[in-house]
């Protein structure tokens, strides 16, 4: 053992699970497991140590570590960083020391997407308090919640890591499990001592942090157990950080009365964020900046139900929906701003390097034509935005008068500060400006004084060098001393010579120092208004997304919706914003949604949908559902015209055939999420429920949705609005008031039927399963003959239409449907022919179809 494998080992035991980078040189180093590990995740040569190999090693650049980084955080590992502490010597051992420990709720890259989560929940009693802190931005949020909400607020954050006190792995997976299978998806569950999430300790511990008598002021009661979560957070990111979470100022209650809750499965079902194909978010997003990018999803995942809140944003967007010229300007001023928002964040938590600095800048510089171009529009509202940021421009002439336009990424390679800042500063750069013309100087001189064509030049490991050619070696002077032999001929220096190198050393020395020197000062200064710069760049978030949503309403004539305190939910040619966009210049069909509780006309507020497949049922309800949830963002939606009621939740259940591709087929999942819709419901809700029952046999299937529309209409208190798309056509003969049929309008012709996407008032008489399938391009071989079978069942079993009385009837039809995705992999295979494949076309065409295949059997 070396004393720096010695020193190596120390580190590496108080650090286990992670993996130690190793500071040597330009390089970190790992060994042993940790090598081998990183070769593979990196694809890095893995080297060994020593002579016989037994000490594996692997390396990466200093100087891209963040990209490094990054991806082994994003193969689930944790990175601890340790860095030289002195200067190295050549002789005795360097210091070292962990400076920092990434993982995957703390990793907050300078190019990549990615803010660092952490969520912290403890349970108590029947709710459970939780707390989100986005590490780049400072952004604490924290409340205490029943254990579901609680968990569907953790999803929407979408954490890293799920912090958990010690000991309540077990209890959590019981009372929780949604929390811990969504933990096993997407982010590592860290256990952490329990003190630190108790309220007393933690409210104590807060206040003294931010210099509070009370952490009331911030909206939170001091014995709220909410508090608990939030400083076990903070503790985390101060101790993989070490220190720096400066940046987190204060904690913001998460009011649940305020928002318009969406859970775990609603979000997934509604593809808001991300998904296979075009999320809501992929259509909405015109954004300039990464803030406003950011809040656009945080907006989209957290809709609110405050009129007042939801007034101001609509307001916002009206304004500029019907100014092109505003929106134009507004969105060029957004192209100049930067991430300001996460650059204050990576300095305040010191990774942080000059660039970071440099986009604070840029976004300070860009503000003042940012507000000129709002000061020009009409209506005052868009001022409002920036009502409470403070005058930054002080710091962002500053930041520009002493800062070069390109900056690098570190410090020590000079460039940093622009010249005449500092006259320190420009002194040295002179000296290694005139460096080059006194080294052309010496080299005339000598060559004057000594008679030989001496030629002087640079290396990098002995410095400045005479070189005299082979032929004039017996006359190098007395003073020359020399250095090196080299092919043609020797390398000398002298006293002048080495002087002239001292003072370009010295120079450079000084311009690193003195940079460092200014910088850290910049620094200082930037970290000092990170308050009032964090509240600008919350404001150039909400400007660029309420800018963003405005573009989107003109162009895509969205508009604003009525929204009030009534229950109704009516919307005159709603459209689906994903789907109509998907058609391209495909005309998308609009549908009326009327679903009122409350009123006197034959509206009804429980529909139930029927028509055949891909006539459109999902699409007419997914529409619904996100009309109500763009309302509720402040957002206008795609319709002609729009009165909605707040809501307090959205459920939306998808039966388990259309779950297939997400690998969640079973019958059991399907009903314990709608026991937890019926447990949850209430009279504001707004249920979606696309064909449950699907996963089990006809008859229970059948009675379970009969069951839970009964349950919907008679059981919750003045009722629910609720759509029910099924292909139980018995369900159409339930007679409740509330519950209206509404089914797909279909065009039947000769040579078959042409799905029209229109929703009309009344049941669908037939499901059309085998005119599907020849539209679907099922050989008419198939087609002919399902219908003489159809032909058959219709014949054999007496057709009455009391409710339950009939199934085998329907029941027997619906076995004939075809899975066409399914015929189509035999229908390409049987018309394939190897004879005429390159081996090229033939190994494309397996592995088409097996990818298919794979997709039909529903494999990962
Ligand atoms: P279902 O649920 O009845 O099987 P979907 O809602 O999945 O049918 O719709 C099938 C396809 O029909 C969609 O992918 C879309 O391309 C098209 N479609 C659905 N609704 C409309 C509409 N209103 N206007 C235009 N096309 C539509
Ligand atoms: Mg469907």
């Amino acid at each position: 053992m070396t004393p720096m494998l010695k020193q190596y080992g120390e580190w590496k035991d108080k650090y286990p699970d992670c993996l130690l980078l190793f500071r040597m040189g330009d390089f970190f180093e790992l060994f042993f497991d940790d090598a081998v590990t990183a070769s593979e995740v990196l694809d890095i040569a893995l080297t060994a140590r020593d002579q016989d190999k037994a000490i594996p090693m692997a390396g990466v650049p200093h100087h891209a570590l963040d990209s490094y980084m990054g991806r082994l955080i994003a193969a689930g590992y944790r990175v601890a960083v340790c860095d030289q502490i002195t200067e190295p010597d050549g002789k005795t051992l360097v210091d070292r020391s962990v400076v920092r420990v990434v993982t995957p709720g703390t990793y907050v890259p300078q190019d990549a997407e990615g803010d660092g989560k952490i969520a912290a929940v403890a349970l108590n009693g029947e709710d459970a308090s939780i707390a989100l802190l986005t590490a780049g931005t400072g952004l604490l949020e924290a409340g205490t919640f029943p254990v579901d909400e609680a968990v569907s607020l953790i999803f929407s954050f979408r954490p890293g890591e799920l912090l958990i006190p010690r000991g309540l792995e077990d209890e959590l997976s019981r009372r929780a499990p949604d929390l811990t299978a969504q933990a096993a998806g997407q982010s590592a569950i860290v256990a952490r001592e329990r003190g630190e999430f108790s309220p007393q300790f933690a409210s104590a511990w807060l206040c003294k942090k931010w210099g509070l008598a009370s952490l009331r002021a911030m909206g939170v009661e001091d014995a709220d157990p909410a508090s608990g979560a939030a400083a076990a957070a903070i503790r985390y990111l101060e101790e993989t950080q070490f220190g720096g979470a400066d940046h987190v100022h204060g904690i913001r209650p998460l009011m649940p009365e305020g928002m318009l809750i969406l859970d775990r499965t609603t979000q997934l079902n509604l593809e808001l964020v991300e998904g296979d194909g075009a999320s809501l978010y992929s259509v909405l997003n015109r954004c300039k900046t990464p803030m406003g990018r950011r809040r656009l999803s945080y907006w989209i995942t957290h809709p609110i139900a405050d009129l007042d809140e939801i007034g101001r944003r609509q307001d916002c967007i009206e304004a500029m929906a019907g100014d092109g010229t505003l929106l134009r300007n507004i969105a060029e001023s957004l192209s100049g701003c930067r991430d300001m928002e996460r650059a204050l964040g990576r300095l305040s938590m010191k990774v942080g390097n000059p660039r970071d600095l440099g986009a604070v800048r840029d976004t300070l510089n860009a503000m003042p034509k940012l507000l000129r171009d709002i000061d020009g529009s009409k209506s005052g509202i868009l001022e409002s935005i920036f009502r409470e940021v403070p005058d930054v421009s002080g710091l962002g002439r500053l930041l520009s008068d002493m800062l070069e336009d390109d900056l690098p990424r570190a410090l020590g390679t000079g460039n940093v500060i622009r010249d005449g800042c500092d006259t320190t500063l420009d002194e040295a750069r002179d000296a290694i400006r005139n460096a080059e013309e006194n080294v052309r100087a010496f080299e005339q001189e000598e060559r004057e004084r000594t008679g030989i064509r001496v030629r002087v030049g640079i290396n990098k490991v002995f410095g400045y060098y005479i070189e005299v050619g082979r032929s004039n070696s017996d006359r190098v002077p007395d003073d020359y001393h020399r250095r090196q032999t080299v092919a043609g001929g020797e390398r000398f220096v002298n006293e002048r010579l080495k002087e002239i190198e001292r003072r370009v050393f010295h120079a450079e020395h000084e311009i690193g120092e003195r940079e460092e020197v200014l910088y850290k000062s910049l620094l200082a200064a930037a970290l000092k208004e990170s308050r009032p710069c964090q509240a600008a760049s919350a404001a150039i978030a909400e400007l660029d997304v309420l800018r963003s949503l405005a573009e989107i309403a003109r162009d895509g004539s969205y508009v604003r919706p009525v929204m009030d305190e009534s229950r109704a939910f009516l919307v005159k040619g709603a459209r689906h914003p994903v789907v109509e966009k998907s058609l391209g210049t495909l005309p998308f069909t609009p549908n009326d949604i009327e679903l009122d509780p409350d009123a006197t006309d034959d509206k009804g507020c429980i529909a139930i949908l029927t028509g055949p497949n891909m006539a459109g049922k999902s699409t007419y309800l997914r529409t619904a559902a996100l009309v109500a949830l763009l309302a509720h963002m402040g957002s206008f939606v795609p319709a002609e015209s729009a009165l909605i009621g707040l809501m307090d939740r959205i459920f939306t259940r998808i039966g388990a055939r259309d779950e297939l591709s997400r690998g969640r087929s079973t019958f059991m999942v399907e009903m314990v999420e709608t026991a937890n819709i019926l447990r949850h419901v209430s009279r504001r809700s707004l249920v979606i429920l696309d064909e449950i029952g699907r996963g089990t046999s006809t008859y229970d299937g059948m009675s379970i949705a009969w069951a839970v529309v009964e349950f919907l209409d008679l059981h919750v208190e003045g009722r629910t609005k609720a759509l029910f798309a099924t292909h139980y056509h018995e369900l159409t003969n339930m007679s409740l008031p509330q519950i209206v049929n509404l089914s797909m309008a279909v065009d039947e012709s000769r040579d078959g039927i042409h799905f029209l996407h229109r929703v009309v008032r009344g049941p669908a008489s037939r499901s059309y399963g085998v005119e599907v399938a020849r539209l679907a391009g099922v050989p008419n071989l198939v087609v002919r003959r399902s219908q003489e079978l159809l032909a058959e069942f219709e014949k054999s079993s007496p057709s009455s239409d009391d409710g339950l009385g009939d199934l085998s009837r329907k029941y027997v039809q619906k076995e004939i449907f075809f899975d066409v995705e399914r015929e189509g992999v035999i229908e390409r295979l049987a018309q394939s022919d190897p004879n005429q494949m390159t081996p090229m076309e033939a190994l494309g065409l397996v592995s088409s179809l097996r990818e298919k295949s794979r997709r039909i059997l529903g494999y990962k």
